[in-house]
């Protein structure tokens, strides 16, 4: 790890001018992922700006409409924790709680997490310039893929790592910035973008932005699960997730968004799966429709074939678990 300057910033506008003073800073928040950057000598920066003094930006608010305002320095813990997210958002606090270990929860922020570099191998190994580093091969194709994309892959096939971000998604959350020309505020659905856009990036935050603050509408009337297959019970990214929010009349569904995790590039969202739901009771056959929806379209490697059956068994699981 190189030698690095440690300053704490006390205001959005400190932190952006700290970082600004020294090319190369990067923004600290746990820093769980940071350091993992920085161990691999993938961000060599001169200075870590660290956010966690900065007020305001560690609470999460139940306003009276039955939104939430989240702010990007709360822990997954704290998340996991809370009363309100417990009851009226349920897939999220879900989320958040099957990320990573206790450990982590305790340190790593939702901000962090949904900014978090995806965990391909080759995109974190220092010995291999892939496209995400600026070379000019995705190592992927046609090497050990078995972690990787099924939908929305190419040039890149790194599959997008946050939890929280599948349900921040399927809540129609959005994300606020504060960078030199003021506020800016995106829908998470379109934040995370693909990498035909840039296979370099993740997401659309500019160099000189921070997260202050994350919005997810009241959930009042839906309901919503978030469930998740890994290799191992213990500590791991996912290999599928989903989040499903619904609103239900009796058994009959009358709107529907299922979001896909760790099988894109992007929260990927099946409307095939919520089209084969909306309108019908949650039955055997309503479920087995939407487990085929929502494998449309993909296209697994040579090694992640099991990734469309695990999506098919998931959607279906999540869907039961609400009906
Ligand atoms: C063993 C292990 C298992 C894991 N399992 C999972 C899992 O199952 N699911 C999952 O989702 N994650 C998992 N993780 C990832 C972990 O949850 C993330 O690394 C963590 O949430 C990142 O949050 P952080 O606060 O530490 O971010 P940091 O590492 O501090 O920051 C991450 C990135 O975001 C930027 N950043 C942070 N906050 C802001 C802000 N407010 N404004 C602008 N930029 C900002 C930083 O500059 C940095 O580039 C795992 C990690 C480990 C080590």
């Amino acid at each position: 790890m190189n030698r690095f300057e440690f300053a704490k910033a006390t205001s959005v506008a400190e932190a952006r001018s700290l970082k600004a003073e020294k090319p190369g800073s990067v923004l600290k928040a746990g820093g769980i992922d940071l350091l993992d950057h920085m161990k691999e000598h993938l961000v060599e920066p001169p200075r870590l700006v660290d956010l966690k003094g900065l007020p305001g930006m560690k609470e999460i608010k139940a306003e009276a409409d039955g939104s939430l305002t989240i702010g990007p320095l709360v822990t997954l813990d704290e998340v996991v924790a809370n009363a309100t997210v417990q009851k009226t958002h349920r897939a999220l606090a879900e989320a958040c709680g099957e990320a990573a270990s206790p450990q982590i929860r305790n340190v790593a922020t939702i901000g962090g997490n949904v900014l978090q570099r995806p965990r391909c191998w080759y995109y974190r190994l220092e010995s291999y310039k892939c496209l995400k580093k600026g070379g000019n091969v995705c190592y992927a194709i046609g090497g050990e893929n078995r972690y990787h994309v099924i939908f929305g892959g190419g040039p890149s096939y790194a599959p997008h790592p946050s939890n929280a971000a599948v349900p921040l998604v399927a809540f129609g959350a959005s994300f606020t910035f504060e960078g030199a020309k003021g506020k800016r505020t995106v829908p998470a659905a379109e934040f995370f973008t693909l990498p035909t856009v840039d296979p370099q990036r993740e997401n659309g935050i500019a160099a000189d932005e921070v997260l202050t603050e994350i919005k997810v509408p009241s959930a009042n009337g839906l309901v919503s699960s978030f469930q998740a297959i890994r290799e191992r019970a213990a500590f791991d990214w996912p290999l599928v997730d989903v989040a499903a929010v619904l609103r239900l009349d009796g058994k009959t569904v009358k709107e529907a968004r299922i979001v896909l995790g760790a099988v894109a590039p992007i929260p990927w969202r099946s409307k095939r799966a919520e089209d084969a739901i909306v309108g019908k009771t949650l039955d055997e056959t309503t479920l087995l429709a939407a487990a085929r929806g929502a494998i449309v379209g993909a296209a697994p490697l040579s090694d992640n074939g099991y990734k469309v059956s695990l999506v098919q068994t998931l959607v279906r699981r999540t869907l039961q678990s609400l009906a």
